[in-house]
């Protein structure tokens, strides 16, 4: 099974996809912790993204998917992947489709966690406090939050055509959200 969990920067995916981890033995695959792995290393790789990341703009697509790429072979072994902040454009989703198609797979299900902006920075700025993440901060977060909106939010209707999109409410608590996830995937046979 391939999952997308989509949503704005704080709404809960890498929490959610850490969960769908342990519980149905899926691999994660996070550009975000991989941008940071490659950053915090000093790779020429880290050093070529980490200005963007700061500013809060998105990475190339080309780096991005390469990054996929990489993981695919490990998810498809382990039964399916969770697309965590991976696609974030049209040209991302394109690709993901792509690669995935000639792997004789497909991505399954999106699911949309809806959160107002109020609640984001909310969180983000509890986060900010705990984990320190530079990005985080409200400035920052700003321009996540912009680029969120505009190149990420049109995909929506990209995967609503597909018929594969699932709306739930992200505004409650982890174990609630867990579970409207796990009614909303109950129907899935893969
Ligand atoms: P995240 O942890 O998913 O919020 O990602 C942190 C930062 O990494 C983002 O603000 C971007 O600068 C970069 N990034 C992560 N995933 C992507 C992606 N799929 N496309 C472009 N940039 C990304």
């Amino acid at each position: 099974m391939n999952l997308i969990l989509f949503g704005p920067p704080a709404a809960g995916k890498g929490t959610q996809a850490k969960r769908l981890v342990t519980e149905r033995g899926l691999v994660q695959l996070s550009t975000g912790d991989m941008l940071r792995a490659a950053t915090a290393s000093g790779s020429a790789l880290g050093q070529r993204v980490q200005a963007i990341m700061d500013a809060g703009d998105l990475v190339s697509d080309d780096i991005v998917i390469a990054l996929i790429d990489e993981h695919l072979t490990a998810a498809e072994d382990a039964g399916g992947a969770i697309f965590d902040g991976f696609p974030r454009t049209l040209a991302q989703a394109e690709s993901l489709d792509a690669m995935l198609k000639s792997r004789g797979e497909k991505i399954d299900r999106v699911v949309r966690l809806k959160v107002d902006d109020a609640m984001l920075l909310e969180r983000i700025g509890k986060r900010f406090a705990e984990a320190g993440r530079a990005d985080d901060n409200p400035e920052t977060f700003k321009v996540r939050l912009a680029a969120y909106n505009r190149q990420t939010a049109p995909l929506l209707p990209y995967y609503q055509g597909q018929g594969k999109l699932i709306e739930v409410d992200g505004m409650g608590d982890i174990a609630s959200v867990a579970a409207e996830i796990d009614v909303a995937l109950a129907s899935l046979t893969v």
